[in-house]
């Protein structure tokens, strides 16, 4: 998968690259797909969700620009794939679900595989986590019809916020940075996600 999938396609961030051999995938995802998890594209999770392939989870990550100190926002804790890997590279992450029966088995896997530095809420993360910002990184892994202006001002200065957004069906990976009074935007790749159901999401599944 990192050599492949990874490495071959221009993730060059070493310690992206670490993180995604070291954490075990297959622990993520239902039984009957853990033959599939290391394969090129999301698979389910239940609930109508999916964990999202692993190149996605690669790039999206390494937009973050993660270098061990940050705290990180994930909005959509899914599987807790991501998570996992956020854990690996920052300080402390703050993760937001808003579907209570995959947060409970994301807690669950996370805990048994020693991970210390996550908070994990149930709630509706496209209004952010006010109470934890600002955070250095905010990644939101659901396709949002457009930025939300709040995750952008509970960013820290200089922080970088990873999002999807346009249509419900397609959508462009936004990376987005606090420089002064000033948030620049940089397109970063195509992309497919679920959407982002919330008061500054879609308003409906
Ligand atoms: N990061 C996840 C992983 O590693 O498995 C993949 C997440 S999946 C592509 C998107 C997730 O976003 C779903 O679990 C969905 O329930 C969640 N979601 C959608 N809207 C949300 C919202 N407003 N707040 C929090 N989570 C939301």
């Amino acid at each position: 998968m990192v050599e492949e999938q990874l490495r071959r396609r221009g993730i060059s961030d070493p310690r992206v690259l670490e993180a995604m051999a070291k954490v075990p995938r297959h622990l993520f995802v239902p039984a009957n797909y853990q033959s599939a998890a290391y394969e090129d594209r999301p698979l389910p999770i239940g609930e109508g969700q999916t964990i999202s392939q692993p190149y996605m989870v690669a790039v999206m990550t390494q937009s973050l620009g993660l270098r061990g100190e940050e705290r990180v926002l994930e909005v959509g804790t899914g599987s807790g794939y991501q998570a996992a890997i956020l854990a690996e590279l920052s300080q402390k992450v703050y993760t937001i679900e808003r579907i209570a029966a995959l947060t409970e088995g994301s807690r669950k896997i996370l805990g048994e595989l020693g991970y210390s530095n996550l908070s994990y809420r149930i709630g509706d993360g496209s209004k952010g986590w006010l109470e934890e910002a600002p955070f250095d990184g905010i990644i939101v892994t659901a396709g949002a019809p457009t930025t939300p202006e709040t995750l952008k001002s509970q960013l820290a200065e200089g922080g970088r916020l990873v999002i999807p957004t346009g249509p419900r069906h397609t959508q462009t990976l936004y990376k987005v940075t606090r420089r002064g009074g000033r948030f620049i935007e940089e397109e970063v790749t195509g992309c497919v996600f679920v959407p982002l159901v919330g008061d500054f999401g879609w308003k409906d599944e």
